[in-house]
């Protein structure tokens, strides 16, 4: 994990924040900065920055950057794992951090979490986790299972599952 990259997301490419953040990248997007605040915050904190704009690439010369040139949003996270080379995060980094702020999230205790359910889903396979910043709740429903199929078509043992990586990276998993 502390070679992953982090990502600065420019103002165009919401949608593939939450991506990058479904799969554990920490992926800052605030559509309010400016271009030049965008590019400096993104070179004090080491970040690749993800854009569309190559007027910002050329006036501006990010330290690290990679222009996004598809219009779909999973088109556009295959080609970032294409530009840098990168491999599937771990499944247990899935899903960890909040797709609407960025927020690390946290573990809600077995007990607590059936609470914070959605009525009639009494059993999940997976942990409960809660954002601090915005309160939103994520568990192993249908969204997350369509999320991790989507990625899956995109980029094959991208998906975060389990039998995949562990066929994949010879039982790196439990
Ligand atoms: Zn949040």
């Amino acid at each position: 994990m502390s070679t992953a990259p982090r990502f600065a997301v420019d103002a165009m490419l919401g949608r593939l924040a939450r991506w990058l953040r479904m799969l554990g990248y920490d992926a800052s997007y605030d559509a309010a900065l400016a271009d030049p605040v965008l590019v400096q915050r993104a070179n004090a904190q080491g970040r690749v920055l993800l854009t569309r704009d190559r007027l910002l690439l050329r006036e501006l010369k990010p330290q690290r950057a990679v222009e996004i040139r598809h219009d779909q949003p999973l088109q556009q996270l295959a080609a970032v794992v294409e530009a840098l080379s990168l491999r599937p995060p771990h499944p247990a980094t899935h899903f960890t951090r909040c797709l609407l702020c960025n927020t690390p999230l946290e573990a809600v205790p077995g007990g607590d979490a059936l609470h914070l359910l959605p009525a009639g889903v009494l059993d999940v396979p997976g942990p409960v986790r809660r954002c601090p910043t915005c309160a939103r709740v994520y568990w192993e429903g249908s969204h997350v299972r369509r999320m991790r199929d989507a990625v899956e078509q995109v980029l094959p043992g991208w998906g975060g599952f389990e039998a995949n990586w562990r066929d994949n990276d010879g039982g790196a998993s439990k």
